[in-house]
């Protein structure tokens, strides 16, 4: 069999299903829907025709979403989350042998998509700590040349973000190159570059519904670019992959901006109280771990021995974090959850790292 090479060698990428009490290691938003929502999505379901295909360009769900990022509904195209997206523009988007460029560390599935694209690929270190500047990013972008760039803004997993004016520069530096910024996280940042985006002919914004808005479950990922390009990439979309359930639980949600934003407010909140006390760890322990602060709804944590600590969580807390002990720069990544589960990482930390001493 002339199997890919690529994806006979490659592990697979299960993630185990949770068993913990709190789970702190994939991104999610630790609010589920409120009461009203439920209701209303659940009747709306209920007058769906179940026999036939999805509505092709889900037009309803693009309306709602166009008002809820503030564009024009024709700028705008749903995918099965936003990770479709990444796996098809990744594999389809370019000419045979364009050269891609993304930076590590960065979100891990670019590198994944990119092993079964026929493009030439190349990944270049941010440095020894993981972050960057944008001096340094715009250097390695004129030095790579690269035909398509694409990174996350926060940044999935450091949680280091760039503010408008400086991706306006990095977008500057890729000349007619194609850039994708994954904004997955935006929400939390408030930094987004759409309105910019839309006006421009050669990027495209990435954004989801599965970490802010809290419906990870539905898998609703948008891409956002000026309509010619979202025109031209509706040819790569496969059909029907937004199913019209998860078009109707995203045109319910979306709607209510003043419950998102509420959410969304109460995770950076959080984020900042819980940084404060992980930083006064990482003070009180300097060899031990290291941590930086995020825009985003995570941290990206160093600890010394990151096996020990992250098993210590899962076996004598029942707390799950993400850990990437092979990652060039390995580090663990921490997930903002509620107020609650937030003090309960801290005080588990605190024997831990006391424990290890
Ligand atoms: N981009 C980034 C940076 C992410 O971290 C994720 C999910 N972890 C995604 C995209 C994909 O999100 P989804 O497919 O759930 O929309």
């Amino acid at each position: 069999m002339k199997l890919s090479k690529y994806l006979t060698s490659m592990p697979a990428y299960s993630p185990a299903p949770n068993t913990y009490k709190v789970k702190l290691n994939t991104n999610e938003s630790p609010y589920d829907l409120p009461e009203n929502l439920r209701k209303e999505v659940v009747r709306k379901l209920g007058e769906m025709q179940f026999n036939r295909y999805p509505n092709p360009r889900a037009v309803e769900l693009r309306e709602v979403a166009a008002d809820f990022f503030g564009i024009d509904s024709s700028m705008i195209m749903p995918g099965n989350g936003s990770g479709e997206w990444l796996k098809m523009l990744i594999s389809d988007l370019m000419e045979h042998g364009s050269k891609l460029l993304f930076l590590d560390p960065d979100f891990f599935i670019y590198r994944r998509n990119a092993g079964f694209a026929a493009v030439e690929k190349s990944i270049v270190s941010k440095g020894e700590d993981g972050f960057i500047t944008v001096e340094g990013m715009i250097e390695i972008i004129q030095a790579e040349k690269p035909d398509l760039f694409m990174f996350s803004n926060p940044c999935n997993p450091t949680g280091q973000g760039f503010n408008k004016e400086e991706v306006k520069r990095i977008i500057a530096a890729c000349g007619d190159a194609v850039v994708i910024v994954d904004e997955a996280y935006n929400d939390f940042y408030g930094e987004s570059i759409i309105d910019y985006a839309v006006t421009t002919e050669n990027v495209i914004v990435l954004r989801t519904c599965s970490k802010a808005i809290g419906l990870a479950c539905a898998r609703i990922g948008f891409a956002i670019a000026n309509p010619r390009m979202i025109d031209l990439i509706n040819h790569i979309r496969s059909p029907y992959s937004v199913s019209q359930s998860a078009q109707v639980i995203g045109q319910v949600v979306l709607k209510d901006k003043e419950y998102l934003r509420s959410i969304t407010a109460r995770v950076v909140e959080d984020r900042e109280i819980t940084y404060k006390k992980l930083a006064a760890l990482a003070e009180k322990y300097p060899e031990e771990m290291k941590i930086k602060p995020s825009v985003s709804n995570f941290f990206f944590v160093r600890f010394k021995d990151s096996k020990k600590i992250c098993d210590a969580l899962k076996d004598q807390y029942s707390i799950a974090v993400r850990d990437f002990p092979t990652a060039p720069i390995p580090h663990t990544r921490i997930t903002v959850g509620t107020s609650e589960e937030n003090q309960a990482l801290v005080e588990a930390l605190t024997e831990i790292l006391a424990e290890q001493k």
